[in-house]
């Protein structure tokens, strides 16, 4: 497992809590301290209620080791799951680092929000077996993973990805490589058009999540999802849809790029659509936002 953050941790968290031996790799050994203190609180969370045994907890943490070099970690590996920062260019190296280390035969994975699959297979030597392997935030919660096949990508492989994320007890969703796959492709014209509607004064941010809330069953409005996601991250997604298509339907709103600008990026900078507690998720009151 190659990156040990928001999305790195809960990855290893549920392969070793399905009985995988998991080599967590980070740049970063402060990282990985907190990566492996963060798997340990939400196994006690799961112990709370009920859903995994005291054992279950003790045997999945020892299955965790850690490193803080890719050639170390992935010397003996049958799958690498990659999803360290959101950067072409560091996923390009990655992969040609990991390329270099793993054995024949091991699969590679990336957990790629919006980079092209078939881009990163492309320095490897084996781009056949090179997928998208996208789990939902938070990975130990969340069901779904969006499976992405490469242009070169092999059936056997595609086949390999879906059993195996059925053993992690995950709906496995196969689909093909394009801008933003499935899930960004649709979710992020959504929250663009909810941004768009408060930059075009149409309803405020309390009325715009709202109406999506109670009309459409949503658990979260647009506004604050994009909060959560954190609003540097959907305006990246965008670009990538915008200059993948070459459809000025995917231009982000000018209101998302001045918050950018502003480093009003949502609960991770503590204020976006909506004002946060310091360093934490919980809402103070609506931002109010005007044009
Ligand atoms: P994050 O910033 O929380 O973690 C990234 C980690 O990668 C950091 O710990 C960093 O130290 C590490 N890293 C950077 N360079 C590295 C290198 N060369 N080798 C090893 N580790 C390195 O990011 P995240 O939110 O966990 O996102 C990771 C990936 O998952 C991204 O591709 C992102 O698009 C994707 N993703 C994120 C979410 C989400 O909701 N956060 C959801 C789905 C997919």
């Amino acid at each position: 497992m190659i990156g040990a953050g928001t999305m790195g941790n809960g990855i290893a968290h549920v392969f070793a809590q399905s009985g995988f031996s998991v080599s967590l790799i980070d740049v970063s050994a402060q990282q990985l301290e907190k990566a492996l203190a963060t798997i340990g609180k939400n196994f006690d969370r799961q112990v709370a209620k009920g859903s995994v045994t005291e054992e279950v907890k003790s045997e999945a943490l020892g299955r965790i080791t850690t490193h803080t070099t890719i050639a170390d970690g992935v010397s003996d590996a049958e799958l690498v799951v990659e999803a360290a920062t959101e950067n072409v260019d560091l996923k390009l190296k990655i992969f040609r680092d990991i390329d270099a280390a793993a054995p024949q035969g091991c699969l590679l994975a990336t957990n790629t929000s919006s980079i092209s699959i078939t881009r990163i297979a492309a320095v490897t030597g084996r781009p056949e077996s090179v997928i998208g392997m996208h789990f939902m935030n938070p990975v130990p919660v969340m069901k779904l993973v969006e499976i992405i096949n490469g242009y070169a990508t092999k059936k056997e492989v595609t086949d390999t990805i879906v059993d195996l994320s059925r053993k992690l007890g995950k709906v496995p969703c196969v689909v093909n490589d394009y801008p933003g796959f499935i899930a960004n492709r649709i979710l992020m014209p959504m929250i663009n058009e909810a941004i768009y509607s408060l930059f075009e004064g149409v309803a405020g941010v309390a009325e715009i999540d709202t109406v999506m809330k109670l009309g459409m069953a949503h658990p979260m409005g647009p506004l604050q999802l994009a909060d959560f996601i954190g609003l540097d991250v959907c305006l990246s997604i965008l670009q990538v849809l915008h200059e993948g298509f070459g459809n000025p339907k995917y231009a982000p709103c000018p209101l998302l790029v001045n918050m950018v600008m502003a480093k009003k990026l949502g609960v991770k900078s503590g204020e976006g659509f909506y004002t946060y507690t310091a360093g934490s998720k919980e809402l103070v009151v609506s931002a109010g936002f005007s044009r």
